[in-house]
């Protein structure tokens, strides 16, 4: 069918994606169309220059030297053989990347403000709270029963705001060291982090015992259910103001010594990480904040660090692009990504976002953007203003064709082009 523009619309030909529900871990690895990938998840989002050493040479002679920066602060290393990737958990944990007994390591992953001791406005015991809270999962055994995808948090605020950091159950700390549990849609007034810490491995608790299906993070009312369940006192959550600049956009000098750089869609390659450890070990504190925007954070930089194929202008259209490893990297994937998007930026309206999806399912990042290209067996199906799983409008059978609209895009401005 064609539409007066020309174009032609679709209904069909994206394929229902297979959904595993577990996320590769340090003693989990996953293959994938490129080989087997493996994951690291540094304690507190901090890589020591040396351990980024490490990973960079083991991307490079073991795996095929592409790394991605995922949006749970991990590195995740792609191409692996079999051998390659079973030997890898060894060389992760004697680097410190990692604790010896796979369900150990697997109750501590966290996400923590990457900025903790750091920034002056994040609350000041955030990492103490973050070490409490994994001393405490490390203890609680029946917690190894929780779904690979269910998450905690520790946000202390500052320039990276409330409410950025996503996870199942949250500890947010709100000021004069009280630290408030936010777990669905309800919160807990605020305590001292020890009482927060109990509460959030409680409800967490409370969670494996009553089978919930869903997670808090997918259907905010079962935070309700596991208050209730525990007899935790709640109220309903401010939803904080929404910020006006992405946290991934936030690149260049973030003031004292800090100093962001962006790996455009995540996507790095080993030399890319040696450069970032180089560089922090050269001319910083030698120690790599992970963000889970696919931004690296130096620290102790008297001049601003300078890494090819690393972003560090805030104004860049690379900062608003998503795209997920694509075809020749994933099974399902039914048509080209990284390359296609970074191609596409160029051509973007001032101020629009663009993802594009090698299927429905969107991994790259479930939420809206302005534009977003899903891969299909009949070509490209462009979502406007949706996720990857939105209302198809047009389709494009090639990449040309996606080019042609988009200079159009472009040519048009954002506001006629629907922004
Ligand atoms: S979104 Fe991309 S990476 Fe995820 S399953 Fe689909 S093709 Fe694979």
């Amino acid at each position: 069918m064609v539409d007066q523009t020309g174009v032609t619309v679709v209904y069909g030909g994206f394929a229902q994606p297979e959904v595993k529900g577990w996320c590769p871990g340090l003693f989990a690895p996953m293959q994938a169309a490129d080989g087997w990938l493996v994951r690291v998840r540094p304690m507190l989002g901090r890589l020591e220059a040396t351990q980024a050493f490490v990973l960079a040479d083991v991307a490079q002679k073991q795996g095929n030297g592409r790394i991605s920066l995922t949006n749970r602060a991990s590195l995740q290393l792609r191409g692996f053989g079999a051998d390659a990737a079973r030997r890898f958990p060894d060389i992760a944990v004697a680097a410190g990347l990692g604790l010896p007994d796979a369900e150990m390591e697997r109750r501590q992953a966290m996400l923590v403000s990457p900025l903790a001791g750091d920034d002056p406005n994040c609350a000041p015991d955030t990492v103490a709270c973050a070490e409490s809270l994994r001393n405490a999962l490390l203890g609680a055994k029946a917690l190894s029963d929780l779904p690979g995808k269910f998450g905690f948090a520790v946000d202390g605020g500052g320039l990276y705001a409330h409410g950025l950091l996503q996870a199942d159950i949250i500890l947010r700390g709100v000021g004069e060291g009280g630290w408030s549990v936010v777990c669905g849609s309800v919160c807990t007034a605020p305590t001292p982090f020890a009482t927060a810490v109990r509460q959030a491995v409680g409800l967490a608790e409370a969670y494996v015992t009553s089978h919930q299906g869903v997670r808090p993070q997918r259907d905010p009312a079962v935070g309700a259910v596991l208050f209730q369940l525990m007899g935790l006192e709640g109220q309903a959550l401010a939803l904080p103001p929404r910020p006006t600049q992405g946290a991934g956009e936030c690149v260049g000098p973030l003031g004292h010594g800090l100093f962001a750089l962006s790996a455009p869609m995540g996507c790095m390659t080993a030399t890319m990480l040696h450069e970032c450890a180089c560089v922090a070990a050269s001319l910083g504190d030698g120690v790599l904040r992970l963000t889970p925007w696919h931004t690296i954070v130096l620290g102790g930089m008297a001049r601003p660090p300078v890494v090819a194929g690393m972003v560090a202008e805030p104004g860049s259209p690379l900062l608003r692009i998503w795209a997920c490893s694509g075809a020749g990297a994933c099974a399902q994937a039914a048509g080209e990504t990284e390359e296609l998007a970074r191609q596409l930026a160029e051509l973007l309206p001032d101020g629009a976002s663009l993802h594009v999806s090698g299927c429905r399912k969107g991994c790259a990042h479930p939420a809206k953007t302005d534009f977003t290209l899903v891969a299909g067996a009949q070509g490209y199906g462009l979502v406007r203003n949706g996720a990857a799983m939105g209302n198809v409008e047009s389709l494009f059978a090639d990449e040309q064709a996606v080019y042609r609209a988009f200079e159009s895009f472009k040519h048009e401005g954002a506001v006629d082009a629907g922004l």
